[in-house]
């Protein structure tokens, strides 16, 4: 058996949640406990705050995580970091009041600012040998510049729309953070063991994160031409209709590269084009 811990309540409670269930590994989550017990597979479940999972995990609490990057390094706890998730895609940047002129990372020579993330600023600001004020604050950080708290804020960017909102602009890139699996540095072999199952779930679940099964039905002489626009996996499948000189051809394709390309695929005949949405690809 093993411990996971994911995020109680946040941004990346609902996707670590959904990943598990896609594969196939249901939680009982009704009644909203601190751990939950999986029912097929040797898994528990336990719910914390982000900020927590690391040191639960480095000490033992939990076998493994799914957490922000930049808890994992905020932290410095001693991890493995075994799998990239593919969700919860942040940044972690330096912001000034929008009417501030930037000249380059000296400007912030002297200046004050507010951040939930000391270490990793510190350690950019050393490395660039800038010597900066730095004030630890838990949250709100955006609102500091403006009740004269700081003069700039390092803070977590997706859009940009809470910056703008809160007149202020992005500087510097700093971090650049994604969820992440961690595990303990001294788990039984027993538990390497499970943990290499779970993450091998993982892979085909997110194989199929964009993709779609693609059927068309195409005039016979036109599966060539369609191919080399869409060419699928390994070739497309091709089935007859039937109606001579008429086949349905079916492709395995990412989303994005479908839309870009419908127009050409009606102006070569194509009809009854279908989407479907696609839930694994095992290999
Ligand atoms: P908790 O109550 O668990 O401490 P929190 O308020 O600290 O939650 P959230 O805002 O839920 O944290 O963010 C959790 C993690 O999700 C962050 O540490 C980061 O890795 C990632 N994240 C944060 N903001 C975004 C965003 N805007 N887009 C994508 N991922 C984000
Ligand atoms: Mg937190």
């Amino acid at each position: 058996m093993i411990r996971l811990a994911i995020q109680a309540k946040g941004r990346l409670s609902e996707e670590s949640t959904q990943l598990l269930s896609e594969c196939g590994l249901s939680v009982d989550q009704s009644k909203r406990k601190l751990l939950a017990r999986c029912e097929d597979f040797p898994l528990e479940i336990i719910y914390l705050r982000d900020d927590d999972i690391p040191g639960a995990v480095s000490t033992g609490v939990a076998d493994a995580g799914i957490v922000g990057m930049n808890e994992v390094v905020e932290k410095e706890y001693e991890l493995n970091i075994i799998h990239k998730m593919g969700f919860g895609k942040c940044r972690i940047s330096l912001a000034l009041p929008k009417g501030e002129e930037y000249s380059g990372i000296e400007w912030f020579s002297g200046r004050r600012v507010a951040t939930s993330y000391p270490v990793i600023l510190e350690k950019f600001f050393r490395e660039r040998q800038v010597k900066v004020d730095i004030h630890q604050i838990a949250g709100s950080v955006e609102v500091a510049p403006s009740v004269g708290m700081a003069d700039a804020i390092f803070d977590i960017v997706s859009s940009g729309g809470t910056l703008i909102s809160n007149g202020l602009k992005e500087v510097e890139r700093v971090f650049f953070s994604e969820a992440v699996f961690v595990t303990n540095r001294n788990l039984s072999k027993d538990k390497e063991m499970i943990i290499k199952q779970l993450v091998s779930r993982f892979q085909p679940v997110e194989r199929s994160r964009g993709m779609k099964y693609l059927l068309m039905n195409l005039p016979s002489d036109m599966v060539e031409r369609v191919s080399t626009i869409l060419p699928g996996m390994r070739s497309p499948t091709i089935m007859p209709l039937a109606q001579k000189g008429w086949c349905s051809m079916h492709i395995v394709v990412k989303e994005s590269e479908i839309w870009p390309k419908l127009e050409t695929l009606k102006s070569l005949g194509a009809e009854g084009i279908l989407i479907l949405s696609l839930e694994k690809m095992m290999l």
